[in-house]
């Protein structure tokens, strides 16, 4: 299943991708607790897309692809070295990336997400899918100066619109079998990789990060980017795509 927030006269409400992928049902309830498949129907492109999901917390994890620890100029973490982005950077599927004035360098990596399904502490690896409830694709928008000139990383990715999510929450991607992952921006390839190029898996991620913080539902984990990360500038697009999961667009404004 593939799971849906659109903007409805009264409201977000969730929706479930149709099978011929260009209609949403409407879903009655909570796809994190109970809910119903209403009869109602809409064509996508008549719908205003809302992030899948509005996480309490955005954990990511910096260098976790080979390559791109080689061209950061450093060697793959031996443990997980993880971050976090402020709830406010969250935004959906076409939704407006905005270029702050404080940087004049933002950069496009590719990510793949996991969203949490069930509060749960200190997860075992070998239970760690027993609480997923999807995966989504993810921008962890980054002001690469401001990366550099702090020394740590709370401003440069979490700035408004620094992390777009989506299109949908997708309850039955397998990350194991080692699908592609590629950013292009205005259509040209940037970024390639496979998901099993990651240094740490999602199991490993989801054991590490709720050993320090209780995660609750809708909470989102970003996986890592793989090599290519780059410039991104007003009036581009930026598409992150992970094969068999789907396809998040966003185009690139400039802060007004
Ligand atoms: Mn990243």
């Amino acid at each position: 299943m593939r799971f849906l927030r659109v903007s409805r006269p009264d409201g977000p409400a969730f929706a479930a991708l149709h099978a011929d992928g260009q209609h949403a049902i409407l879903v009655e309830g909570n796809p994190f607790r109970e809910y119903t498949l209403t009869d109602r129907v809409a064509p996508l492109e008549k719908l205003t897309l809302l992030p899948p999901v509005l996480p309490s917390k955005v954990l990511c994890v910096g260098k976790n692809y080979r390559d791109h620890a080689a061209e950061m100029g450093g060697d793959v973490p031996a443990e997980p070295l993880i971050f976090s982005k402020p709830s406010t950077a969250v935004i959906g599927p076409g939704e407006r990336i905005v270029l702050p004035e404080l940087s004049e360098e933002v950069h496009h990596e590719a990510e793949l997400a996991v969203v949490i399904g069930r509060i749960c502490k200190s997860v075992p690896v070998e239970d760690a899918a027993e609480v997923v409830m999807g995966y989504l694709c993810a921008n962890d928008v980054t002001a690469r100066d401001l990366q550099r000139r702090d020394g740590q990383w709370t401003r440069s990715k979490g700035f408004d619109t620094f992390a777009p999510i989506g299109p949908w929450i997708d309850t039955d991607f397998d990350p194991s079998a080692g699908a592609a992952i590629t950013c292009r921006v205005d259509g040209e390839e940037r970024q390639r990789s496979t998901l099993d190029q990651m240094v740490f898996g999602v199991a490993e991620l989801i054991a590490w990060c709720s050993a320090f913080a209780t995660l609750l539902p809708g909470d989102v984990i970003m996986t890592g980017t793989p090599a290519g990360v780059g410039p991104i500038t007003a009036g581009q697009t930026v598409e992150v795509e992970v094969e068999g999961l789907g396809t998040l667009s966003n185009p690139v404004v400039a802060a007004s």
